[in-house]
């Protein structure tokens, strides 16, 4: 039984399991609050109710200690009930207690305020850090996020697919994380910045409607709503306009704050679009807060940020892609772009999506016509060689009998936190890492041994120290 469930069994002796969350002694009698991950219930030990064995735990039992206990639930006096815990109408009177697991001290107290404590203190160890309920509650309701958008994409029949992560560098604009390959030392594999190509390499494979829960790498310096590794919603459609991915995922925010954010109100329904120019002209960037009162938590500002250029000019003068370079252009400068000529002026398909200030998604209708994504590459300044050594296959997919398709990727972490009023990325993910990039806990990044690097063929250069 949890201990939550605890209220319905008045007058019945129950058995539970948990920590001890505090403990008080009054004299002969002491009181302990006992938790599990459902809720804390006080109980009362008296020795007289309590076999020899029980009583001797009872004096050793510490906070943390984890034990299991039986006792009689009894119904608190009204005068007693406390309102403020889900189990304030009763207390349980102990008739046994038995230790399970003992606990050191903990190195920080789990009922403090986690904004007080060390960030690198509470990563080290994070297993305690996840005891608060506070905690906890951002798991559950990420896992009910997670379980509501699967059963969302179910019905509309899209299906669920798993991409490699050993996989080759593409060109997303960030940084990879690469892997040595044992087989062809001096080779190595990439981490995925996203599954942009497989999926649309699904796409050429007749999948139609594909999505997944993935995990993306991204080797920039973390900021707070950035991690080394996140997680998007990503999703691809075949057959499809800007507009349909956009109406779609448009209902699926609305139907999941709805449904698991009840207290939450979105402010404008549907969700304002905001051109590219208009954005930058009115708030002077392109993830505009248009919320009307910014200082409610309560209230989910979505728009729409669509009408991008395709092409932007890099310091150096030369053009680079706005989003990605699978993005096709709007259908009025396909000649446009396949004649190579009015660069500037070409719009994208691509579409972000907004909320509070936070960019929490972005997708684009693709190219599919292989000629199109050349002339994409060429303008970007890539070599015939280059384009085929790095492109030769999507060019390959492209000219096999490829669908229209377009997508879109979410990305969760941000959605979450800000869903659960939370101040950075790092609270809704069970284990995060530092700001700069490392795991206190497992302590990684850690050196490897030396037959490892030499089967690797590698060799380790230090970086001169500053
Ligand atoms: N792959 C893109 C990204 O990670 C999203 C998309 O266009 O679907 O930003």
């Amino acid at each position: 039984m949890t201990i939550a469930e605890t209220i319905h069994h008045i007058g019945e002796t129950i058995t539970i399991f948990g920590w001890v969350d505090t403990k008080r002694d009054h004299g002969k009698i002491s009181f302990i609050d006992l938790r599990d991950r459902t809720a804390k219930v006080q109980v009362v030990l008296i020795p007289a109710s309590l076999d020899e064995q029980s009583q001797k735990n009872v004096s050793e039992i510490r906070p943390e200690w984890v034990i299991k206990l039986t006792g009689l639930v009894k119904a608190r006096p009204e005068r007693l009930i406390n309102p403020d815990l889900i189990t304030g109408t009763v207390e349980i009177e102990a008739t046994s207690i038995e230790i399970l697991n003992q606990a050191t001290t903990p190195v920080f107290p789990l009922d403090q305020d986690k904004n007080e404590i060390s960030e690198e203190l509470r990563l080290q160890y994070r297993y305690l850090d996840l005891r608060r309920s506070a905690m906890y509650r951002n798991l559950v309701n990420r896992h009910k996020v997670n379980h509501f958008i699967r059963n969302f994409l179910n019905q509309k029949e899209f299906l669920e697919i798993e991409t490699p992560i050993l996989t080759k560098s593409t060109p997303e604009g960030a940084r990879d994380f690469v892997v040595p390959s044992r087989h062809e030392n001096g080779s190595f594999y990439a981490l995925p910045q996203s599954p942009q190509q497989y999926k649309q390499l699904l796409m050429a494979g007749g999948v139609e409607r594909y999505f997944q829960i993935a995990r993306c790498f991204r080797d920039e310096d973390t900021r707070k709503d950035r991690q080394p590794e996140f997680t998007q919603l990503d999703m691809e459609m075949s057959f499809v306009e800007q507009e349909d991915i956009m109406q779609l995922n448009e209902q699926l925010l609305i139907d999941l704050v709805t449904q698991l954010y009840p207290e939450k109100r979105i402010q404008t329904i549907p969700f304002p679009r905001i051109s590219y120019s208009e954005a930058m002209e009115k708030y002077g960037n392109d993830r505009p807060d248009i919320r009307e009162n910014p200082e409610d938590p309560d209230v989910l500002a979505f728009c729409w940020i669509v009408d991008f250029p395709q092409f932007e000019k890099t310091e150096e003068g030369n053009w680079t892609f706005s989003h990605n370079p699978f993005s096709a252009p709007k259908p009025e400068y396909i000649d446009d772009l396949i004649a190579k000529s009015n660069i500037e002026t070409i719009i994208s398909t691509q579409y972000d999506i907004v909320l509070n200030g936070f960019e929490i998604g972005g997708g684009s209708i693709r190219t599919h016509n292989p000629e199109a994504l050349r002339a994409t590459l060429s303008i970007l300044g890539y070599s015939d060689e280059l384009i085929e050594d790095s492109f030769g296959h999507m060019l390959t997919a492209l000219a096999s009998g490829t669908p229209p398709h377009g997508g879109i990727a979410w990305g969760l972490d941000r959605l979450l936190t800000v869903l659960q009023n939370e101040s950075s990325i790092r609270e809704v993910i069970a284990f995060p890492k530092t700001g700069d990039g490392r795991d206190p806990m497992m302590q990684s990044p850690s050196q490897i041994h030396l037959d490892q690097l030499l089967e690797l063929g590698l060799s380790v250069l230090k970086k001169p120290s500053a």
